[in-house]
């Protein structure tokens, strides 16, 4: 997966604004290109991440309408690696997107990970920032 590097910096900045908070959005794609979306983040908890059950249609909704698709669930590590906690393995069910995971523990280096989740496996998976 490629992602453009102003769509890189859009999350950036989105969950630099959250902070101390994880933050969340979506990458979307048509075939003009990639976007990014942000979401509301609802958990109570500053370690965790929830999407509304009303946001999550109306995106889906907008997505069908928009002919758009949904590429990746983005969610921010304010002071974690890039790597899914165990609620990320059991909590993502979306089974046709990816999910990226942006670690912000080195301020002023951000990493990610993107990883697919296939039944119960998930993998790692090659991205690039262009
Ligand atoms: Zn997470």
């Amino acid at each position: 997966m490629q992602i453009p590097k102003n769509v890189w910096e859009q999350l950036i900045r989105h969950f630099r604004c959250e902070l101390p908070r994880e933050g969340v959005g979506v990458l979307t794609g048509t075939p003009a290109g990639v976007h990014y979306l942000k979401l509301q983040n609802t958990a109570q908890n500053e370690a965790h991440f929830r999407v509304s059950p009303q946001e999550w249609v109306s995106l889906l909704h907008a997505l069908e309408e928009g002919n758009e698709r949904l590429l990746a669930i983005v969610h921010s590590h304010p002071s974690t690696p890039a790597e899914p906690s165990s609620e990320d393995l059991e909590g993502f069910s979306y089974p046709d997107a990816y999910m990226l995971i942006v670690s912000l523990q080195h301020p002023h280096a951000p990493e990610a990970g993107l990883y697919k989740k296939t039944g119960q496996r998930i993998e790692r998976c090659p991205f690039e920032i262009i």
